[in-house]
């Protein structure tokens, strides 16, 4: 399962589009889900939770895209 979402960046103040591939909590996770080569790879920081078997992560980092600086901030839960 992937999450996608754009943000603005708190440095260049465009918006980027990311992504960030949910691990699942049981099963074989054998999903081959597409990642997309043009978007930011976000990572999971701090907590998360954990909801129809994925661990969701309520605040992620990623990379503008535009200017290479790293953001972090929340994950709008409507999102997932
Ligand atoms: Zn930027």
């Amino acid at each position: 399962m992937l999450i996608r979402d754009k943000h603005e960046c708190e440095k260049c103040e465009k918006e980027f589009e990311w992504y960030y591939q949910v691990p699942q909590l049981w099963g074989t996770g054998l999903t081959a889900d597409f990642l997309p080569q043009d978007k930011s790879a976000a990572s999971a920081l701090g907590r998360s939770i954990e909801k129809n078997g994925y661990k969701i992560p309520l605040q992620v980092s990623a990379r503008c895209t535009k200017c290479d600086h790293l953001n972090n901030f929340d994950i709008k839960q409507k999102e997932v």
